[in-house]
């Protein structure tokens, strides 16, 4: 088991050094991972793309730190919240990139205009206000507003992205910012096509391929690693 923990802050560190590189986060936001026995690994306060391995704190359900120097961030109740009603979910990751903010502004979502937007063909709701999510009650709004989807959209404030590995958290942080990127850019074209909810669904059916993510992921953890 400790492996396993180590092999996680090890890919945690990593994908907040990606996510970093691609400009998505600044110096806030923040990404959690669940571990056996109602415990969480999660990036203390501080910028998440400074974060080294022995930064990574350990929290229980309730946010309160078991392990580690660091302090849990302010927005913690959002990930145990998440945590408590989603067992599907092993990882999150919050973050604030103006492209998602914009989309959150304009009450619409993120719609699928290119095919990097097809994980969110169910939709991402917006969680409608802006203040951030520093206690349970507010934490458990917004994972009722995230329901069973794996993004949600927090009004003038940022996103919220859920997996059951790091791999594909990180494929879903970042296409999540290209798209609301392209549909910022094609919002002055007139009349634009979305895909349909059947392209959607075959396109995802190809995400379940063994190994589907390997290239995607190869290639910007190669931007980070000599
Ligand atoms: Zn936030």
């Amino acid at each position: 088991m400790l492996d396993n923990v180590e092999f996680l802050k090890e890919k945690m560190v990593l994908t907040c050094k990606v996510l970093q590189k691609q400009g998505v986060l600044d110096g806030y936001g923040h990404l959690s991972a669940r571990l056996p026995g109602d415990r969480i690994l999660s990036t203390p306060h501080m910028p998440p793309g400074k974060v080294a391995l022995r930064d990574i704190i350990v929290i229980d359900m309730q946010g309160k730190k078991l392990e580690g120097s660091g302090e849990p961030n302010g927005e913690t109740p959002m990930h145990t919240s998440i945590y408590k009603v989603r067992p599907d979910v092993q990882c999150i990751l919050h973050y604030h990139p103006d492209e998602v903010v914009a989309v959150s502004v304009a009450s619409q979502g993120v719609k699928v205009v290119a095919n990097c937007g097809v994980h969110f063909y169910r939709g991402t709701p917006i969680y409608d206000s802006p203040v951030l999510i520093r206690n349970h009650e507010r934490g458990d709004k917004v994972a009722a507003t995230l329901g069973d989807r794996n993004a949600v959209l927090l009004r003038g404030h940022g996103g919220t992205v859920v997996a059951n590995d790091l791999d594909r958290l990180l494929r879903l942080g970042i296409d999540l910012v290209r798209s609301a990127r392209i549909q910022i850019m094609t919002a002055s074209l007139g009349l634009v096509k979305t895909h349909t909810q059947a392209e959607c669904e075959e396109m995802v059916r190809g995400h379940d391929r063994p190994d589907t993510n390997r290239r995607y992921i190869d290639y910007y953890i190669s931007e980070v690693v000599d």
